[in-house]
């Protein structure tokens, strides 16, 4: 840098900026004299002939472009060159700087290296009106930008490899995640299964020891003499009735147990053998004939247009009709009416009517129902027997029935008008059977869906 001092005006409204570049340029040895409007500017111009004149272009009186138009009429001015100092950098500034014109022109906020850059560059020089779209500007502004780009990739880069650590975190933690609920799942599985075998077991426990209590008591109830005992004094005979059918209950619940959980885990053999239907029906009402008759319910029964037989497991599907039909004498008063007809009403459909007059069932129960365990009445109303009205149970039998139907490709539901003790609205449950189905696929789906 040269000693001599070398003078600018430098014209600029803004104190603070005034004073800042004043104190730059100070420093880089040059002589500045500051005005603070665009007349001053010019009338400082004319006094202090300055080798280069630095001018905002946002000034309150006239734009920095109309000094330096002024300065252009000026004889000694015409060659001096003029930087403008901007806000705004656009095409129109650039092509009204052209025209007035400057030299060349930086923009807010000012960098000190470009600034001073750009007076050296001009101070001395005779060509003093040099385009400022000069390859200086753009060197400068290309290294600037090549700079800003590198520090933006730097700064991608980094930010990149935290996503990335993110990320890293985010698949252990899911992948840990997976491996929890994949062990409490198996863990799930096992108990499932310890579960099952459990019930099973503590069935088979009970059975054993129930089929030879029920052995002997039948002996006994049969022996002649206990019989003319029986006949004799009504206490015994009550007693024995009490202990008989308390003994058919454990021997059901021990049953419907066992069937349950070997429907629920698809252990279940079906075996398909062609049926006449009524011969299935008939099958399935025989055990409630001395109900029927002792609680005077009458059952009618309707046969429309039966195919010769239908596919199925007679015994499951005797149990299924068995757990329907005993529910629609079990919820029927005496002397009351159970209806069963047995129509084909398609092509590959029969459907089975269970239409009872008994205390009916709410609608809002009527899914419910099939679900295991579900009891929509009080559990204190259930009495000692199946058969009896509101008699024991529990809230095994449509789970059963439901599963077994659906293991038959069948499919089972439930009309009724609602729960009335009172009315006796009734309840009419359908079956509907394919005449043929096909099991295999439906086992499948029925393990699924007991399993989930
Ligand atoms: P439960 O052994 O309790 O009878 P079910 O699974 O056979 O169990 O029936 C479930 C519930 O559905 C019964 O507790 C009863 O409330 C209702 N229900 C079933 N069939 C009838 C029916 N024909 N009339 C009225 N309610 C019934």
């Amino acid at each position: 840098m040269s000693d001599h001092k070398r003078r600018i005006v430098y014209i600029e409204d803004e104190p603070d900026s005034a004073a800042l570049i004043e104190r730059i340029l100070t420093a880089f040895g040059y002589d500045i004299i500051v005005a603070y409007t665009g007349h001053d500017g010019i009338k400082a111009a004319i006094e202090y002939q300055p080798e280069l004149v630095l001018v905002d272009l946002d000034l309150p009186d006239i734009s920095g472009f109309e000094v330096a138009m002024h300065l252009r009429e000026v004889g000694d001015l015409q060659r001096i060159p003029i930087i403008a100092i901007t806000s705004q950098d656009s095409d129109e500034y650039r092509g009204m700087a052209r025209v007035a014109e400057i030299s060349s022109y930086i923009t807010k906020p000012v960098s000190v290296e470009l600034l001073t850059r750009k007076i050296e560059q001009y101070i001395g020089t005779e060509d003093l009106l040099v385009d400022i779209n000069v390859d200086a500007d753009k060197e400068f502004y290309a290294r600037e930008t090549v700079q800003h780009l590198i520090n933006k990739i730097r700064d991608l880069e980094s930010s990149n490899e935290q996503l990335r650590a993110n990320n890293r975190e985010l698949v252990e933690q899911l992948v840990n995640n997976l491996r929890k609920a994949e062990a409490t799942n198996r863990e799930l599985l096992r108990l499932d299964h310890v579960k099952d075998d459990f019930i099973q077991r503590i069935a088979h426990e009970v059975r054993t020891p129930l089929t030879v209590v029920m052995g002997y008591f039948n002996l006994l109830f049969n022996d002649p003499d206990i019989q003319a005992l029986c006949q004799n004094q009504r206490e015994i005979n009550n007693y024995m009735q009490f202990m008989q059918d308390g003994l058919e209950r454990m021997r059901i619940l021990v049953e419907e147990i066992v069937m349950i959980s070997r429907l629920g885990t698809g252990k279940v053999e079906v075996a398909i053998t062609p049926i006449p239907p009524t011969d299935l029906l008939e099958a399935a009402i025989r055990p409630f004939s001395a109900a029927l008759e002792q609680r005077q319910i009458e059952l009618n029964l309707y046969y429309d247009n039966l195919p010769t037989y239908i596919h199925g497991d007679a015994d499951l599907l005797r149990l299924a009709l068995i757990n329907v039909i005993g529910n629609a004498i079990k919820y029927t008063p005496d002397e009351g009416e159970v209806s069963i007809s047995l129509t084909q009403v398609r092509d590959n459909l029969l459907r089975i009517m269970i239409k009872d007059t008994g205390i009916g069932i709410d609608p809002d129960e009527q899914q419910r129902i099939f679900e295991t365990f579900y009891s929509a009445e009080n559990i204190s109303l259930h009495s000692t027997s199946k058969t009896n009205f509101q008699g024991g149970g529990l809230g095994l039998g449509l789970t059963i029935a439901k599963a077994v139907i659906e293991l038959h490709s069948g499919h089972i539901y439930v009309e009724s008008e609602g729960c009335d003790n009172e009315r006796m609205p009734g309840s009419t449950f359908y079956i509907e059977l394919p005449i043929d189905p096909q099991t295999q696929a439906n086992r499948q789906n029925l393990y699924q869906s007991f399993n989930q």
